[in-house]
């Protein structure tokens, strides 16, 4: 039987629905043998998740989902293996939650201007102590009745081109590298297929070590495109379902995007040659 590997899941640390447990237990419901936990820009959920695989049987790897941009660009970077307890990346993350926490206002500020009767109490009760983003936003107004459906949010509001729309700090994805091979990590782009082949390369050329081949927004020729990208540069593969909950409507994808065994010990081996 082949395994299934997702390394790619978010939980209520990020913008996801459900706990680290709760994820890991539908994981393992799903017959996926192997998970990565990568909330955005935070590292809380993994204790959690650690501990429900230990009493599963199912190996849960540390991961998170970094925001970075270049040239106005928005890039996700997906790290694996980090230590955990790396005060600097944890600081890092820290301080960029913070940030995310002030760009909630601006464009809660932003959304009040419009005419919409929302606060950011609203949405902090969508966030709890997660990191806040977007998705939060969505949900409050969805909750408030403001809009009927999720997309209806960044269709009209907070979409990239919306009138509420505010952006990140800027951190470059070279700087994120960095902290995440200083924290003892793997670097992988997350779902490339919205990227140019320039930007790939580039990206490559600074030193990342993999790409995610699988995920729900790339479609069978560009999976093999990406595959073709990791062997012709010597990196490695990654993965997942990019499940959160349902609540984004993707409830079917857990269980349907995945690796297989090899790409996680080319994952293990490569940790040991970085660290002889
Ligand atoms: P943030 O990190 O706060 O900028 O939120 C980004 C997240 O919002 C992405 O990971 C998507 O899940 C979601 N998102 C961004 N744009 C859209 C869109 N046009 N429709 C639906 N979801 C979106
Ligand atoms: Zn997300
Ligand atoms: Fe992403
Ligand atoms: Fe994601």
């Amino acid at each position: 039987m082949s395994l299934k590997i997702d390394l790619h899941t978010h939980t209520t640390y990020s913008d996801g629905t459900l706990s680290p447990s709760a994820l890991v237990q539908r994981a393992y419901d799903c017959g996926i043998t192997a998970i990565s936990i990568t909330d955005h820009d935070s590292l809380n959920g993994l204790q959690e998740a650690i501990e429900c695989g230990k009493d599963l049987g199912i190996d849960v790897i540390p991961g998170v989902e970094i925001s970075t941009d270049l040239d106005d660009k928005e890039i996700h970077l997906l790290a694996y293996f980090i230590d955990i307890e790396n005060e600097e990346f944890q600081k890092y993350l820290s301080f960029f939650r913070d940030e995310r926490f002030h760009r909630a206002k601006r464009i809660v500020r932003k959304l009040q201007n419009l005419g919409l009767h929302i606060t950011i109490d609203d949405v902090m009760a969508q966030a709890q102590n997660s990191a806040v983003g977007r998705p939060h936003i969505a949900y409050a107004l969805m909750e408030l009745g403001i809009i009927k459906n999720y997309t209806e949010a960044f269709e009209k509001y907070i979409g990239d081109y919306g009138p509420a729309f505010e952006r990140k700090i800027h951190v470059s994805p070279h700087s994120a590298l960095k902290l995440i091979s200083d924290a003892g990590g793997l670097s992988f782009i997350a779902h490339p297929g919205y990227m140019k082949e320039s930007l790939l390369l580039s990206l490559i050329k600074a030193g990342i070590d993999g790409i995610e081949c699988v995920h729900p927004s790339h479609n069978e020729s560009q999976v093999t495109f990406y595959r073709g990208i990791v062997n012709q540069y010597c990196l490695l593969e990654t993965g997942g379902s990019d499940f959160h909950g349902g609540k984004k409507m993707d409830d079917e994808t857990l269980g349907k995007f995945y690796i297989g065994q090899n790409q996680l010990e080319a994952m293990r081996k490569m940790l040991h040659k970085y660290s002889a």
